[in-house]
């Protein structure tokens, strides 16, 4: 039995990565006009990512039997000028979510809800992942950034970033 507190978490979660996806949509627009396509390609599979998110906390839910309610997405409001800010804003917002996932998890495990702690085992693995390759992203962006050449390399290997669907199937 998923309690009431449980089930709202999870609703408010789908809302959350959908709103992911609407964010890392506007970094990809950024990057388009930057001229840099590989970052924005980078960002168009990472928004590509959060939807799946979003679906499967929906799919959960009604494997459930729970009522999914959507909510309206928040406006990306964040305005950016440098190359590195989309990067730095994609970190601090991974660890924002890692938080919300967390909490999540700590209602489940007050409930003993094992189910919810199961499904949540895979997002607190993939949130480990989102924050390491958003910081590997700054770390590459710190060391060859300033440079036309380098960028332009960089630019090419993130273009190479192809879709894939999750691993995780419900
Ligand atoms: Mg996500």
């Amino acid at each position: 039995m998923i309690s009431e507190k449980v089930a709202k978490l999870l609703n408010e979660q789908i809302n959350k990565e959908f709103y992911s996806a609407y964010l890392y949509l506007d970094f990809s627009n950024f990057y388009v006009d930057q001229g840099l396509n590989g970052f924005a390609n980078w960002y168009k599979v990472q928004a590509q990512e959060e939807r799946d998110h979003a679906m499967l906390f929906m799919q959960y839910m009604q494997n459930n039997d729970l009522r999914v309610t959507l909510e309206a997405i928040d406006k990306p409001e964040q305005v950016f000028t440098e190359n590195k800010e989309p990067l730095v804003a994609g970190l601090e917002h991974e660890r924002y979510v890692t938080g919300l996932i967390n909490t999540i998890y700590d209602a489940a495990y007050q409930d003993k809800d094992f189910r919810t702690m199961q499904f949540l085992d895979w997002f607190v693995k993939e949130q480990g992942e989102e924050e390491t390759n958003a910081t590997d992203l700054i770390k590459k962006m710190d060391l060859f950034g300033s440079d036309p050449k380098s960028l332009y390399m960089l630019d090419n290997e993130l273009a190479a970033r192809v879709y894939t669907a999750p691993s995780l199937v419900l």
